[in-house]
């Protein structure tokens, strides 16, 4: 993935990447955490830059809720939302209600070309949804 996209092939980037698959929508120190598993001295500083980078090309996309921290997931290019649990910050992909292209169709008239649709939706996981009935 990383000779795709002209990248040098590092041995941090493979195991960000690879932490970043493994682990969906992950903060950065969960990353790191992961990616010591297989590279003890990995410095966070590596992380960071390895994620800036694969973030840059495309392989890695950056999620930031409201009032969260960055998250990473490997899920690229088709666009999809997500849903975030307010009491324990789940977060869960969300496919588009009605197609990939409804989204960026945006009602009314503008002069913007649209690319991309970032919507969250917010509420409550099953598990803190089953806690509070308990
Ligand atoms: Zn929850
Ligand atoms: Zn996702």
């Amino acid at each position: 993935m990383l000779r795709a996209v002209a990248l040098r092939v590092t041995r941090p980037r493979v195991a960000v990447l690879s932490a970043v698959h493994g682990h969906p929508h992950a903060d950065t120190d969960s990353i790191i955490g992961a990616v010591r598993t297989d590279l003890p001295e990995v410095s966070h500083q590596a992380v960071y830059d390895s994620l800036r980078v694969l973030t840059a090309a495309g392989l890695v996309r950056r999620i930031q809720p409201a009032g969260s921290v960055a998250r990473y997931e490997s899920r690229v290019g088709d666009r999809h939302h997500h849903i975030v649990c307010r009491s324990c910050g789940l977060i869960a992909d969300v496919d588009h209600a009605a197609g990939d292209l409804a989204c960026l169709t945006a009602s009314g008239d503008s002069d913007f070309v649209i690319d991309e649709a970032e919507v969250i939706y917010w509420g409550s996981c099953a598990q803190c949804c089953t806690a509070r009935t308990v």
